[in-house]
């Protein structure tokens, strides 16, 4: 059944612009073949959906995504979990964040090698729902860095593939290949998370981190870094990594670095973990005594100071907030827009782009995704009211009055069919 759809009366919003107008968007199979300005065009043979004056705009792309991250309270839970029951559990992730909007996800690393990529594959053949998924592999990382839980008396499985030096570290990206990732992740700095290697430390070496690339490039794979410390950013962008998230304590040279590259590289803040545990932690039994122990109100304020003077400087800054926390449930990804007007500086109309535009480039389909326009991709949303005027809106499944993904409706509340 070739499908054909006219969403009339809408309020469209195309991904950039800073307001919306009155239009009408007819879809063809999985493209956007028309979008009508003022009268309402003939239906012909489609099946008319009337938006009644509700949002018309592009799904939503998550930007730094852990579809098997499982709602855990520490990262070695993750270890625990047999890869069954993980597998259907990413699987419910995936349903999870296309209920919430979320059209698109780029990984920014799965907990076992091949999670996201079995669930993207079977997502593109049709099994489950799910958004686009850019799938990768665990979180590269060396001995006594994030990703590595063991102790000398105890062997203890975590998210990270371990290896050190670069021997060890090309047979996991290799390994990883085969295996069918889109994306290699690396990572080059500490974390608050790991006792003996915090945010500012940088545990991976030079020629650790050019094996990575130099795999990537040549099988042309994506490269992501998880980089906190100055150190890790200008290792980043000195070996041409592709999305560098983070970023907390970039200094003024490290700002430097990001914004001489800005036309090639993204940057992510991955905000939500960094807010949550600040502002929310209590309620999950996160004291403020331990953040602060941790210094995560330090991190909070350094993200926030590198986020407002990165968005001035023109970086492209995608959404996602490692969501997959016992302190960051999956579907509540859509808080990150909010964030980034709160505390970002950035106009709604252009936290928004950064969560469709912006995300579309990084999935690597920015000429075909992310805008309602002539000739792209039909991954749209009808919300109801004005995601301009209020963001927040998005984080309200009940508003998202239908959700489409490739031309095919996920989502359609009944009030809309005509
Ligand atoms: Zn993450």
């Amino acid at each position: 059944m070739s499908s054909e759809i006219l969403i009339v009366n809408a309020q469209v919003w195309d991904g950039a612009s800073e307001r919306r107008f009155a239009g009408h968007v007819r879809v063809v199979a999985n493209r956007i073949v028309q979008v009508a300005r003022g009268e309402r065009p003939p239906a012909g043979n489609a099946r008319v959906i009337d938006a009644a004056g509700m949002t018309l705009m592009p799904g939503l792309v998550e930007g730094h995504c852990h579809l098997s991250f499982v709602n855990v309270a520490t990262n070695a839970e993750l270890g625990e979990i047999a890869p069954e029951e993980h597998t259907l559990r990413t699987a419910h992730n995936a349903r999870v964040l296309l209920d919430h909007g979320f059209t698109s996800a780029f990984s920014a690393a799965s907990a076992k090698p091949r999670l996201d990529v079995a669930v993207r594959d079977a997502i593109n053949a049709g099994l489950i729902p799910g958004p686009r998924l850019r799938a990768a592999g665990p979180e590269i990382t060396v001995s006594g860095g994030l990703g590595d839980e063991r102790r000398l008396h105890l062997y203890r499985e975590s998210f990270g593939l371990i290896g050190d030096g670069p021997v060890a570290i090309r047979q996991i990206c290799r390994t990883l290949v085969r295996e069918g990732v889109d994306t290699l992740k690396i990572n080059i700095s500490g974390d608050e998370f790991v006792a003996n290697a915090r945010a500012e430390t940088t545990p991976l070496d030079d020629d650790e981190l050019a094996e990575v690339v130099k795999v990537a490039r040549r099988f042309g794979k994506m490269t992501a870094a998880h980089a906190r410390s100055s150190a890790s950013v200008m290792m980043a962008v000195k070996h041409g990594i592709d999305c560098i998230y983070h970023c907390d304590f970039a200094d003024e040279a490290a700002l430097d670095a990001l914004e001489s590259v800005r036309d090639r590289v993204f940057v992510g803040p991955a905000f939500g973990l960094v807010y949550n545990t600040v502002h929310r932690g209590e309620a999950v039994g996160m004291p403020r005594a331990v953040a602060e122990a941790m210094h995560l109100p330090r991190k909070f304020e350094a993200c926030v100071a590198t986020y407002q003077a990165l968005r001035k400087r023109g970086l492209r800054v995608v959404v996602g907030g490692d969501y997959g926390f016992t302190v960051t449930p999956f579907g509540t990804n859509a808080q990150d827009i909010e964030l980034f007007v709160r505390f970002f500086g950035y106009a709604p109309h252009e936290a928004l782009h950064c969560a469709t535009g912006v995300g579309a480039q990084l999935m690597g389909l920015g000429d075909e995704l992310g805008a309602v326009r002539e000739g792209f991709l039909a991954d749209l949303l009808l919300v109801r009211g004005d995601v301009l005027a209020d963001v927040a809106l998005l984080q309200d499944t009940g508003r998202l009055a239908m959700i489409m993904k490739d031309g095919a409706l996920h989502k359609l509340q009944p009030q809309t069919m005509t």
